[in-house]
């Protein structure tokens, strides 16, 4: 007879982190940006919020880092919100690039248009059409409600270390503006872009976001819905087809969960109706993504049949 006893996820949460620390780890942490160098190189921390209303945690799930490129899905999500989906898709595509984050080298000799929103140009296009009067402000707001947290507050440091650092970002933002895909101020634009790259969160928080996106946009604790379905739809396919940048197909096979990445070492995942996950560790490989973040998801994956075609059997979990 078949043994009904739901498994112990917290056990392989737990699982999930050894796994990870297990891996030769050969990253590197971001310095591009210099105040990122500032962090633990060996943090490793997991959460996950189920739909059972349940969290399970291990290592450094409290830490705080910087949101970093995970905030492209915020804006996209808020920019869809305020400025509706013919408007953005006006000024940035849905292609993958195979290109690094903060290439340009399409936008200048082929497309004139961002190839897609979860890369630095495209991030910067869709900030430029937040229809808001204080885009910062409000991406700020709509963060806190989406990782279940309302002191959630920008890294000055960070903040300052972006935007003395970030030149390859401004010769985007200025070709954007050539092209005619910025129509507002460039700097004004770029220092929303470098705010919202610049929020500090934990795993912990994450997940939530992950359960948000999850649940079709809502918030399981509270009833809340979000963000609209639709526009959950079009974020968590962009996850799925870009969210890992030229990384994207890769994890899509090995992993297969809508997920996102940042510089900062966080992962955000979400899968179906069932859980929200995030990782962080920030050790990056040479596409920018965490090392023993994408080795935690991997495991978790394998464990607990998360791959969006492995014949999930995911309600053995509670
Ligand atoms: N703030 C970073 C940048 O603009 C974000 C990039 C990332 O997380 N991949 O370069």
């Amino acid at each position: 007879m078949e043994n009904s006893a739901p498994k112990d996820l917290q056990k392989v949460v737990e699982l999930s982190l050894n796994y990870a620390k297990s891996c030769k780890n050969t990253g590197k942490v971001a310095s591009y940006i210099p105040e990122l160098e500032n962090v633990d190189p060996s943090a490793l921390g997991i959460a996950v919020v189920a739909n059972n209303k349940k969290i399970y945690t291990a290592g450094d799930c409290e830490t705080l880092f910087t949101i970093q490129s995970i905030s492209k899905t915020i804006s996209l999500i808020l920019a869809l919100q305020t400025a509706g989906t013919e408007k953005v898709f006006s000024k940035v595509w849905v292609e993958p690039t195979g290109d690094p984050f903060n290439s340009m080298i399409k936008l200048e000799t082929k497309t004139h248009i961002p190839l897609n929103p979860m890369i630095n140009a495209g991030a910067i296009a869709v900030a430029g059409v937040i229809d808001t009067p204080f885009p910062f402000a409000s991406f700020l707001e709509l963060t806190r409600k989406l990782c279940n947290r309302d002191d959630i507050q920008i890294s000055e440091k960070v903040y300052l270390s972006e935007k003395a650092s970030g030149d390859r970002n401004r010769s985007i933002a200025y070709l954007l503006k050539s092209e005619g895909v910025l129509e507002k101020d460039v700097e004004e634009v770029l220092d929303v872009y470098f705010k919202m790259c610049s929020v500090e969160i934990t795993a912990i928080d994450l997940a939530y976001f992950g359960s948000v996106l999850a649940n079709d946009g809502v918030n399981i604790f509270t009833g809340e819905r979000l963000i609209d379905n639709s526009i959950v739809k079009i974020v968590k396919t962009l996850m799925v087809t870009c969210g890992l940048y030229d990384g994207s197909g890769e994890f899509a096979i090995d992993i297969g969960i809508p997920a996102k990445s940042g510089v900062g070492g966080g992962i955000v995942a979400s899968v179906e109706e069932n859980f929200g996950i995030a990782v962080y560790s920030p050790k990056l490989d040479d596409k920018g993504n965490s090392v023993w973040g994408i080795k935690a998801l991997e495991y978790l994956s394998r464990e607990m049949k998360l791959h969006f075609f492995a014949g999930a059997k995911i309600n053995e979990y509670y």
